[in-house]
């Protein structure tokens, strides 16, 4: 039986992303990079078209990027949102993103949430959430199901006492990320939903 788990972005990753040193201000920029990682997960046909990054909110450094790489990691958990947490606490060596005498962080992601990741920036520490595609988006474009969500979902990250609020933010970019998401429809991408694979 294994006893880690190890999971990998694609190479080009690291290319697109470049200089670490680089400040995105405004949610713009910063949803800029996400669509840019979808879009380029669905040219390189690496993944499903999700891009998601978290960043300092006042500095805008970049602290983590992710796409989603759930066939290519036999991962269903490996979205790009997910991917993006996971890789900003490692680099940060910390569980909760929101730690006191911490820099706060955002999680800038091209479509809505599923419910697994609605769960995941429940408990990673992240005081905003910035959203190019609506959930509508993705099943329309896609076929992709997203999951039981609260109907309220974003009033339940924003009034959360006694946690920290989640501050949302939505439709940043909306077009480019739809324009992402159609074309991973039209070249045919796969939906990886449970009860799509072969055993
Ligand atoms: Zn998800």
């Amino acid at each position: 039986m294994l006893s880690d788990v190890r999971l990998s972005l694609p190479r080009w990753v690291a290319d697109e992303v470049g200089d670490p040193e680089k400040r995105y201000v405004t949610s713009i920029d910063r949803m800029r990079l996400a669509v840019r990682l979808a879009e380029r997960n669905v040219a390189e046909e690496t993944g499903g078209p999700f891009g998601a990054c978290i960043f300092e909110s006042e500095t805008g450094i970049l602290v983590g990027a992710g796409v989603n790489v759930v066939v290519a990691e036999s991962c269903s958990v490996a979205h790009a949102e997910a991917m993006s947490i996971m890789i900003a606490q490692q680099s940060r060596q910390a569980f909760d993103l929101g730690a006191r005498g911490s820099p706060r962080m955002d999680l800038v992601t091209s479509a809505q949430p599923c419910a697994q990741c609605f769960g995941m920036i429940w408990w990673s520490g992240v005081s905003g959430l910035v959203i190019g595609a609506r959930r509508e988006d993705v099943e329309a474009l896609t076929g992709f199901r997203e999951g039981p969500l609260p109907r309220d979902w974003a009033a339940r990250l924003e009034n959360r006492a006694p946690l920290a609020p989640v501050r949302v933010e939505r439709d940043c970019l909306r077009d480019q990320a739809c324009e992402v998401l159609r074309r991973y429809r039209e070249a045919g991408g796969a939906l990886y939903h449970p009860g799509s694979a072969r055993g």
